[in-house]
């Protein structure tokens, strides 16, 4: 029988962790809530796991993620559908999700003995009698802890490249998509039966405390600022490595010459996909002064036509019930403070849904600009010049992405970007080209998933030297001549003392 919960809040039952739709109240998942013991235990079986893990070689591993990935795409509109229940985004976002990770995968997968296996390393005059050799060594077990809002991409964006560099996870999902989670981990079991090498531990934010104390070797997390400083100060106990992947308030620059169809199409996606709920997106727009009212109107115009609802609508329900308070505070303080709402507007938040929302005049130091709304809205400020636009878009403490659309001076404008991340005439794409280095500066964190940094991410990097020849200059012995110093003087001085 379906139980019926507060929609979308997760309460727990008899030791069992229960999701329900945002949409619905149903019932979407029933998993065990982890104890402390439980987590350490897992973390412990995780460890032996991990050595066979490694032991299957770039080759093994290889093999069996990309046979992971093939299940997950020949079963992707099941995930899909378990998505849309638990979380409530509209199918059409859970397969475009769903799509990112699998080629995340396959990536990572395709490319881990490349970026992390052994190496020479050239010497070069000083030590020239060595050889170098370099490789990144998994660091045994990484702890995942991910947020609701991707509950599919972003623990694929840590996991994935973490098992492809050999670690076993632990992967603790948001208590708002457990079965998401668990789904992903039962379906990796299917390929790979014969050791816990990625497992799942449920529950509440204590979990994910737990998991950050139980001798991981090293935890990526994804999701809050105010929740990565928790981590990270638990993990500075035991000096525990981490990634944050945190919060963002994206902004998106107009410049004069850009085509201003393409970049409303772009602004209202990138805006108001999965209804706003994503870490990158775009939350404000700086719009130069001759182009701000047409591309206000073709953004108003272009977000007005979006249907809200469930199931096949454009923009699905709030996923947790208590953001609908940030997002009402955010657009009344607005509205208080002087703003406009050329679309939608306090009226637009009706739980469990919020129906797009455009505000312009907005004050630069209100909730709307600085904070992370996290809802289907946005504020379009008009700006003299694309200067202007840079200093106000690198104003915030966060700076995880970006966007500028324009021709001339578009690529000037992305660099200059206080951000980790940036993408010229389209908005969200550094996502999904998995090629690329995700991650943040500031307050949206450090360290990076995806592309080649995020593998060594996952990978100590282990330096070793080797002697092949008698050394010509001996420096790094007792053995070495007062004559075998001063050609080492003359050595420095010829190759590095040059152009003072
Ligand atoms: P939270 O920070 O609330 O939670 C993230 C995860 O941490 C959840 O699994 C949560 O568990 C767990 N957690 C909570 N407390 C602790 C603790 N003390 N120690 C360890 N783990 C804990 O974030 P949300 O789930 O609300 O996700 C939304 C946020 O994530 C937004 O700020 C968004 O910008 C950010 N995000 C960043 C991305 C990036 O790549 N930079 C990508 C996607 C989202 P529980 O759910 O059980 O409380």
């Amino acid at each position: 029988m379906t139980a019926v919960h507060v929609p979308g809040t997760p309460v727990i039952e008899d030791g069992r962790l229960v999701s329900t739709s945002p949409a619905s109240g149903a019932e979407v998942g029933r998993l065990p809530v982890a104890t402390e013991a439980d987590v350490l235990a897992t973390v412990e079986r995780a460890r032996a796991a991990g050595g066979w893990w490694a032991g299957l070689g770039f080759t093994g591993r290889r093999e069996r993620l990309l046979r992971w990935r093939s299940r997950i795409a020949h079963r992707m509109e099941e995930l899909a559908e378990l998505t849309h229940a638990e979380g409530g985004k509209p199918l059409g976002d859970a397969v475009v999700e769903i799509l990112t990770a699998l080629e995340h995968i396959d990536w990572a997968a395709r490319n881990a003995r490349r970026v992390l296996g052994p190496r020479r390393v050239r010497s070069r005059l000083i030590l020239a009698e060595f050889t170098g050799h370099l490789e990144y060594q998994p660091y045994g077990v990484v702890g995942v802890i991910g947020p609701w809002n991707y509950p599919v991409f972003t623990p694929i964006g840590s996991a994935g490249y973490a098992l492809a560099a050999g670690n076993a996870v632990v992967f603790k999902p948001s208590e708002y998509t457990p079965a998401v989670g668990q789904w992903l981990v039962d379906c990796f079991a299917e390929v790979v039966p014969e050791q816990p090498v990625l497992t799942a531990v449920h529950g509440l934010g204590d979990v994910g405390a737990a998991l950050c104390r139980s001798g991981v070797a090293k935890v990526a997390f994804t999701g809050s600022t105010a929740t990565a400083k928790k981590v990270m100060a638990a993990c500075a106990e035991s000096l525990t490595p981490v990634l944050l992947e945190a919060g963002g308030k994206d902004a998106l620059i107009v410049d004069a010459d850009a085509d201003l169809d393409a970049a409303a199409e772009a602004c209202v996606w990138g805006a108001l996909t999965n209804a706003g709920q994503t870490c990158i997106g775009i939350e404000r727009v700086y719009a130069v002064d001759q182009v701000f009212d047409a591309f206000v109107e073709k953004v108003v115009t272009k977000a007005g036509r979006l249907t809200v609802g469930p199931d096949d609508a454009d923009i699905g329900p709030i996923t947790m019930p208590s953001q609908l308070d940030v997002i009402r505070r955010h657009i009344d303080d607005a509205v208080a403070r002087g703003g406009r709402a050329v679309l939608g507007g306090p009226d637009a938040v009706q739980p469990p849904y919020v129906h797009p929302t455009v505000l312009v005049d907005v004050p630069e130091d209100s909730a709307a600009v600085r904070e992370e709304t996290f809802g289907p809205t946005l504020t379009v400020t008009r700006v003299r010049h694309v200067d202007e636009a840079v200093e106000r878009a690198n104003s915030l403490p966060y700076g995880l992405g970006g966007a500028v659309f324009g021709r001339e001076r578009a690529v000037a404008v992305a660099r200059r970007l206080r951000s980790g991340m940036a993408s010229i005439n389209s908005t969200l794409t550094f996502a999904g080209m998995s090629t690329l280095p995700f991650g943040g500066v500031g307050d949206s964190g450090f360290g990076r998933i995806h592309g080649e940094d995020g593998l060594r991410e996952f990978g100590r990097a282990k330096a070793i030297t080797r002697r092949r020849a008698r050394s010509l200059l001996p420096a790094m012995t007792f053995e070495r001549t007062p004559a075998d110093v001063a050609r080492l003087v003359k050595v420095a001085k010829l190759r590095y003392g040059r152009g003072r």
